[in-house]
């Protein structure tokens, strides 16, 4: 979990510095789990909107001489940092990269940002009430070798995965690692267990269960939740515009009836269970039986914003349990 042979321990003092020079973005996750972090670093309401803003022209058209011209979309992009917490890690390698990277050539407008953008993960040292990330193959310790991995503890801060001129340290004492194994021992003891690996094909099955009308009447079909989750990616595009005009992108929702009506009326998800079915099935069994890794990683954020505290974790268990 921790290799102490490739980290580091460095003062709270030099760290931040080093992060001064960095000027990272840092989610709101982070900063809640990283209180000491001063307020001056750029929080974006969702990381997601640095690789995929909830609006943005595609290209702009006109219709001149009976021929369309298409005109791409100019938009500069700067090398950015930006730390994460481990579940929100798992959402853009997991998710958001293979949506949108994963078949030739991709996004363009995804992958020039993606490019630019260097990962910092930063450890959690305790789960909320809210997070279930080990329940759906996570871990709050969670990182890769080639990350830049950031965990807070009693005598500093552990870092591992730097590169040359970054901030300097000194290889983890005896009490340090001590110090670090407490925090495994201590997670390892809030941690719920993972989800069988029979549950997406049992979802499924409950595909037609009259349990989700049950599950589902308090929901208000408002989208918060999808707007904040780390790994909802739905989008619609518009002509803004008829003969002159753009192609803009923006964020979409499984939530709003509008989202799957057909232009002939029809709309085979035109009730509210069968879109809040879809929301969960989508991320607990059809994303999991097509690429072995659930489309939720346990970050809680829907339940946080839900005005009325829907909770998806409770419902897929009892989807199983009751249906
Ligand atoms: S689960 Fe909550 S946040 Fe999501 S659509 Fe329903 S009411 Fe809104
Ligand atoms: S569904 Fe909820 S818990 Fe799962 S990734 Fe999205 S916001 Fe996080």
């Amino acid at each position: 979990m921790l290799s102490f042979d490739r980290g580091i321990v460095t003062s709270w003092e030099a760290f931040v510095g080093w992060l001064r020079k960095m000027n990272p973005f840092v989610t709101p996750l982070v900063r809640e789990h990283l209180h000491a972090v001063p307020q001056e670093f750029l929080t974006p309401v969702t990381f997601k909107t640095l690789l995929f803003p909830p609006r943005e022209c595609l290209y702009r058209y006109i219709f001149r001489e009976r021929q369309w011209e298409l005109y791409p979309e100019e938009f500069p992009v700067e090398p950015a940092s930006l730390l994460l917490a481990p579940c929100e890690a798992r959402a853009l390698f997991d998710v958001l990269d293979q949506i949108f990277l994963e078949e030739s050539p991709g996004d363009g407008y995804y992958r020039r940002r993606r490019e630019q953008l260097k990962i910092g993960i930063v450890g959690c040292t305790f789960m909320e009430k809210t997070c279930f990330c080990t329940r759906v193959g996570g871990h709050p310790l969670f990182h890769r070798t080639e990350d830049l991995f950031i965990l807070p503890f009693s005598s500093g801060v552990y870092l591992e995965g730097l590169g040359e001129g970054d901030v300097e340290g000194r290889p983890p004492t005896t009490h340090d690692q001590e110090a670090l194994r407490k925090i495994v021992s201590f997670l390892e003891v809030q941690a719920p267990p993972p989800f069988p690996s029979w549950l997406p094909e049992r979802l499924y099955e409950h595909f037609e269960s009259a349990t989700w009308e049950e599950i589902t009447w308090s929901c208000l079909n408002c989208g918060a939740c999808t707007f904040f989750c780390p790994t909802c990616f739905c989008f619609d595009l518009v002509a803004d515009g008829r003969l002159k005009g753009a192609m803009v992108r923006t964020w979409d929702s499984c939530m709003f009836p509008m989202f799957t009506l057909h232009a002939s009326s029809h709309n085979p998800r035109g009730r509210k269970e069968q879109r809040v079915r879809q929301r969960v099935l989508h991320k607990f069994s059809y994303f999991p039986l097509r690429t072995g890794k659930f489309g939720c990683v346990g970050c809680g954020k829907c339940l946080k914003v839900c005005p009325v505290g829907w909770n998806i974790q409770e419902a897929v268990e009892r989807m199983v349990h009751d249906a």
